[in-house]
């Protein structure tokens, strides 16, 4: 079968899908939970394929569903497959030992940011491209943060200007991302690369995020999901 989408450029995405998606409620893993009747996995290759700058994308599934997820993404673009680990952590480190010699750009997208426009694939490829070691994408908080005690009692207010809310793709040099794994003790494993990046003194830069790549998590991200979609799609 000839994939839809062929990719030549300089830059390796390793994405992690082997989360079970547990608050987005019972059912498949959450990277197989359909979205306008295809699973978010592969709404999420099918951004990363169109984006000129990739050239290589690696997914780490649940372990039990690699051959699944493998025959479902083959007519999208030749992706590569691995089974994820227990954290998402581990998932992305079993990506990165599979992504080819010559890719020195890597890049870390979670499945769950299924709509992420290519735009911003690029965005990021571009600022590691021209020199920086790490970079995420980022929008300013909206909301005003508290800090509250363990009984939920505010403790203070934090200054939001300072504060950013964090999505992926997430761009390295790919000596820094491996540099950052190899240094990880936390068993628990990190929610993002770019703070394994942070632990081992490397400056992680920032760009503009985008809405669009909104994390699916509960049933209502899901929703909005499904209205950002159909809004692309009427053009
Ligand atoms: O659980 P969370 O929403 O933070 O997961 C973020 C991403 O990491 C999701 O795309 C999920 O599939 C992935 N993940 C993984 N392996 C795990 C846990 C999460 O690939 N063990």
């Amino acid at each position: 079968m000839t994939a839809q989408y062929r990719m030549r450029g300089d830059v390796a995405v390793l994405v992690p899908a082997a989360g079970l998606g547990l608050r987005l409620g019972p059912g498949a893993p959450k990277a197989l939970r359909l979205l306008g009747g295809e699973p978010l996995l592969v709404h999420a290759v099918r951004g990363l394929a169109v984006a000129p700058s990739v050239g290589c994308i690696v997914v780490a599934a649940p372990p039990d569903a690699v051959d699944q997820v493998h025959a479902l993404l083959d007519p999208v673009a030749p992706v590569v497959v691995v089974p994820g680990g227990q954290t998402r952590e581990q998932s992305v480190a079993a990506a990165l030992a599979r992504v080819p010699d010559r890719f020195e750009i890597v890049l870390v997208h979670d499945a769950a940011r299924a709509l992420a426009p290519s735009d911003l694939v690029e965005r990021v490829a571009a600022t590691v491209r021209a020199g920086a070691r790490a970079v995420i994408p980022v929008l300013p908080v909206v909301d005003t943060i508290k800090e509250v005690d363990p009984d939920g009692v505010v403790i203070g207010t934090v200054d939001r200007s300072v504060l950013r809310a964090v999505q992926t793709p997430q761009g390295f040099r790919r000596s820094t991302l491996v540099a950052a794994h190899a240094a990880s003790t936390d068993p628990t494993g990190a929610t993002d690369d770019a703070g394994l990046v942070e632990k081992i003194g490397v400056p992680v830069a920032t760009v503009p995020g985008d809405e669009a790549a909104l994390k699916i998590t509960r049933p209502f991200d899901l929703a909005v999901a499904e209205l950002l979609l159909r809004r692309t799609l009427a053009g």
